[in-house]
Protein backbone atom coordinates (compact mmCIF):
# COMPACT_ATOMS: atom_id res chain seq x y z
CA UNK A 1 0.00 0.00 0.00
CA UNK A 2 1.15 3.28 -0.81
CA UNK A 3 2.17 5.92 2.06
CA UNK A 4 -0.42 8.72 1.85
CA UNK A 5 1.29 11.92 2.73
CA UNK A 6 0.02 15.20 3.34
CA UNK A 7 2.16 18.26 2.21
CA UNK A 8 1.67 21.47 4.66
CA UNK A 9 3.61 24.10 3.10
CA UNK A 10 4.63 27.30 4.83
CA UNK A 11 7.28 30.28 5.93
CA UNK A 12 7.32 28.96 9.06
CA UNK A 13 8.95 32.17 10.71
CA UNK A 14 8.66 30.99 13.20
CA UNK A 15 6.37 27.57 13.54
CA UNK A 16 4.06 27.88 16.61
CA UNK A 17 1.38 25.80 18.14
CA UNK A 18 -1.30 27.03 15.61
CA UNK A 19 0.82 25.02 13.10
CA UNK A 20 1.20 21.88 14.75
CA UNK A 21 -2.22 21.56 15.93
CA UNK A 22 -2.86 21.44 12.23
CA UNK A 23 -0.14 19.04 11.21
CA UNK A 24 -1.28 16.51 13.59
CA UNK A 25 -4.71 16.49 13.29
CA UNK A 26 -4.35 15.94 9.68
CA UNK A 27 -1.96 12.93 10.55
CA UNK A 28 -3.82 11.97 12.85
CA UNK A 29 -7.57 12.05 12.05
CA UNK A 30 -7.89 12.28 8.41
CA UNK A 31 -6.89 9.54 5.59
CA UNK A 32 -3.60 10.81 5.65
CA UNK A 33 -0.40 8.61 6.69
CA UNK A 34 1.86 11.52 7.55
CA UNK A 35 2.11 15.22 7.09
CA UNK A 36 5.09 16.86 5.84
CA UNK A 37 5.68 20.55 6.83
CA UNK A 38 7.17 21.91 3.81
CA UNK A 39 9.46 25.00 4.38
CA UNK A 40 9.64 27.49 1.68
CA UNK A 41 12.64 29.06 1.09
CA UNK A 42 13.24 33.07 1.01
CA UNK A 43 12.74 34.45 -2.58
CA UNK A 44 15.59 35.68 -3.42
CA UNK A 45 13.65 38.46 -5.69
CA UNK A 46 11.43 39.35 -2.79
CA UNK A 47 13.79 39.74 -0.14
CA UNK A 48 11.87 40.06 3.59
CA UNK A 49 13.65 41.67 6.62
CA UNK A 50 11.58 39.77 9.29
CA UNK A 51 12.09 36.43 7.33
CA UNK A 52 14.69 34.34 9.16
CA UNK A 53 17.00 32.53 7.36
CA UNK A 54 16.51 29.43 5.26
CA UNK A 55 17.77 26.54 8.09
CA UNK A 56 16.93 28.93 11.13
CA UNK A 57 13.10 28.24 10.22
CA UNK A 58 13.69 24.55 9.56
CA UNK A 59 15.64 24.20 12.48
CA UNK A 60 12.59 25.20 14.37
CA UNK A 61 10.32 22.75 12.92
CA UNK A 62 11.97 19.63 13.13
CA UNK A 63 12.71 20.85 17.13
CA UNK A 64 9.22 21.66 16.51
CA UNK A 65 8.26 17.87 15.30
CA UNK A 66 10.75 16.57 17.78
CA UNK A 67 9.57 12.72 17.68
CA UNK A 68 6.40 13.05 17.18
CA UNK A 69 5.25 10.22 14.68
CA UNK A 70 4.28 10.65 11.10
CA UNK A 71 5.44 14.56 11.03
CA UNK A 72 8.40 15.36 9.24
CA UNK A 73 10.04 18.64 8.05
CA UNK A 74 10.73 18.74 4.49
CA UNK A 75 13.07 21.21 2.68
CA UNK A 76 13.07 20.05 -1.03
CA UNK A 77 11.80 23.62 -1.93
CA UNK A 78 15.14 24.90 -0.92
CA UNK A 79 17.18 23.38 -4.16
CA UNK A 80 14.24 24.31 -6.13
CA UNK A 81 14.58 27.24 -8.78
CA UNK A 82 12.67 30.05 -6.68
CA UNK A 83 9.62 31.11 -6.55
CA UNK A 84 8.65 27.72 -6.11
CA UNK A 85 5.38 26.29 -7.31
CA UNK A 86 3.56 23.81 -5.59
CA UNK A 87 2.54 21.98 -8.68
CA UNK A 88 6.36 21.71 -9.13
CA UNK A 89 7.34 20.96 -6.07
CA UNK A 90 4.94 18.06 -6.23
CA UNK A 91 6.57 16.78 -9.23
CA UNK A 92 9.41 16.56 -7.93
CA UNK A 93 8.89 14.70 -4.51
CA UNK A 94 6.77 12.25 -6.88
CA UNK A 95 9.77 11.21 -8.80
CA UNK A 96 11.90 11.19 -5.48
CA UNK A 97 8.90 9.15 -3.79
CA UNK A 98 7.49 6.91 -5.90
CA UNK A 99 6.28 5.02 -3.13
CA UNK A 100 4.04 7.48 -1.73
CA UNK A 101 0.92 9.58 -2.90
CA UNK A 102 0.98 13.32 -2.03
CA UNK A 103 -1.84 15.84 -1.00
CA UNK A 104 -2.33 19.20 -0.11
CA UNK A 105 -3.41 20.68 2.97
CA UNK A 106 -4.62 24.00 3.00
CA UNK A 107 -6.40 26.33 5.19
CA UNK A 108 -9.69 27.58 3.74
CA UNK A 109 -8.76 30.98 3.32
CA UNK A 110 -6.50 29.75 0.48
CA UNK A 111 -9.16 27.50 -1.08
CA UNK A 112 -10.72 29.93 -3.17
CA UNK A 113 -7.44 31.08 -4.59
CA UNK A 114 -6.51 27.98 -5.85
CA UNK A 115 -8.19 28.64 -9.44
CA UNK A 116 -5.26 31.12 -9.95
CA UNK A 117 -2.23 28.90 -8.94
CA UNK A 118 -0.05 27.51 -12.12
CA UNK A 119 -1.82 24.33 -12.95
CA UNK A 120 -4.53 24.27 -11.02
CA UNK A 121 -6.49 21.98 -13.31
CA UNK A 122 -4.00 19.77 -13.20
CA UNK A 123 -3.61 19.69 -9.30
CA UNK A 124 -7.21 18.95 -8.98
CA UNK A 125 -6.79 16.45 -11.22
CA UNK A 126 -4.27 14.64 -9.74
CA UNK A 127 -4.11 15.36 -6.25
CA UNK A 128 -6.41 15.61 -2.95
CA UNK A 129 -6.54 18.81 -1.51
CA UNK A 130 -7.32 18.44 2.59
CA UNK A 131 -8.76 21.72 3.81
CA UNK A 132 -9.93 22.87 7.33
CA UNK A 133 -12.16 25.74 7.96
CA UNK A 134 -10.44 28.87 9.20
CA UNK A 135 -13.34 31.53 11.01
CA UNK A 136 -14.58 33.94 8.74
CA UNK A 137 -13.53 32.54 5.26
CA UNK A 138 -16.61 31.22 3.15
CA UNK A 139 -15.18 27.51 0.61
CA UNK A 140 -16.67 28.81 -2.06
CA UNK A 141 -17.61 26.12 -4.86
CA UNK A 142 -14.32 24.46 -4.68
CA UNK A 143 -15.82 22.77 -1.77
CA UNK A 144 -17.46 20.21 -3.25
CA UNK A 145 -14.84 19.71 -5.85
CA UNK A 146 -14.72 15.58 -5.48
CA UNK A 147 -10.58 15.93 -4.51
CA UNK A 148 -11.91 18.28 -2.07
CA UNK A 149 -11.96 17.32 1.87
CA UNK A 150 -12.82 19.78 4.15
CA UNK A 151 -12.20 18.99 7.97
CA UNK A 152 -13.07 20.74 11.39
CA UNK A 153 -9.76 20.90 12.63
CA UNK A 154 -9.28 22.81 15.82
CA UNK A 155 -8.01 25.95 16.05
CA UNK A 156 -5.73 28.47 17.42
CA UNK A 157 -6.07 32.37 16.67
CA UNK A 158 -2.27 32.60 16.28
CA UNK A 159 0.29 34.00 13.84
CA UNK A 160 4.02 34.07 13.41
CA UNK A 161 3.30 37.94 13.03
CA UNK A 162 2.28 38.02 16.27
CA UNK A 163 5.37 35.62 17.78
CA UNK A 164 7.46 37.74 15.86
CA UNK A 165 6.13 40.65 17.58
CA UNK A 166 6.62 39.31 20.81
CA UNK A 167 9.94 38.78 20.54
CA UNK A 168 10.73 41.60 19.69
CA UNK A 169 9.25 43.43 22.27
CA UNK A 170 11.05 40.82 24.69
CA UNK A 171 7.61 39.00 25.70
CA UNK A 172 7.66 35.40 26.60
CA UNK A 173 6.35 33.19 24.12
CA UNK A 174 6.04 29.74 26.57
CA UNK A 175 2.62 27.81 25.24
CA UNK A 176 2.22 29.51 21.74
CA UNK A 177 5.08 27.53 20.46
CA UNK A 178 6.43 24.37 21.44
CA UNK A 179 9.02 24.06 24.12
CA UNK A 180 11.57 23.18 22.21
CA UNK A 181 11.51 26.09 20.01
CA UNK A 182 10.75 28.46 22.78
CA UNK A 183 14.03 27.65 24.11
CA UNK A 184 16.20 27.86 20.76
CA UNK A 185 14.61 31.18 20.31
CA UNK A 186 15.92 32.24 23.25
CA UNK A 187 19.16 31.38 22.96
CA UNK A 188 19.68 32.26 19.54
CA UNK A 189 18.02 35.62 19.95
CA UNK A 190 16.29 35.07 16.53
CA UNK A 191 13.78 37.66 15.90
CA UNK A 192 14.94 39.93 18.78
P1 LIG B 1 2.73 35.24 9.16
O1 LIG B 1 2.03 35.80 10.38
O2 LIG B 1 4.21 35.50 9.14
O3 LIG B 1 2.05 35.59 7.86
P2 LIG B 1 1.58 32.54 9.62
O4 LIG B 1 1.46 32.34 11.07
O5 LIG B 1 0.32 32.80 8.84
O6 LIG B 1 2.69 33.63 9.28
P3 LIG B 1 2.67 30.68 7.64
O7 LIG B 1 4.04 30.13 7.69
O8 LIG B 1 2.30 31.61 6.57
O9 LIG B 1 2.37 31.29 9.11
O10 LIG B 1 1.63 29.50 7.76
C1 LIG B 1 1.68 28.32 7.05
C2 LIG B 1 0.28 27.89 6.77
O11 LIG B 1 -0.42 27.74 8.03
C3 LIG B 1 -0.50 28.92 5.97
O12 LIG B 1 -1.27 28.24 5.03
C4 LIG B 1 -1.37 29.61 7.00
O13 LIG B 1 -2.59 30.03 6.43
C5 LIG B 1 -1.58 28.53 8.03
N1 LIG B 1 -1.74 29.05 9.38
C6 LIG B 1 -1.09 30.05 9.96
N2 LIG B 1 -1.48 30.27 11.21
C7 LIG B 1 -2.43 29.35 11.46
C8 LIG B 1 -3.25 29.05 12.61
N3 LIG B 1 -3.17 29.74 13.74
N4 LIG B 1 -4.12 28.03 12.49
C9 LIG B 1 -4.21 27.32 11.34
N5 LIG B 1 -3.49 27.57 10.24
C10 LIG B 1 -2.59 28.56 10.29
Amino acid sequence: MQRSTGLFFGSFNPVHVGHMIIANYMATQTALDEVWMVVSPQNPFKKRQSLARDHDRLHLVRLAIGDTPNLRASAVEFDLPKPSYTIDTLAVLREQFPERTFSLIMGGDNLPTLPKWKNSDILLRDFDIHVYNRPGYELGELQDHPRVFVHDAPLMHLSATYIRQCLREGHSVRYLVPEAVAKELAVSGLYR
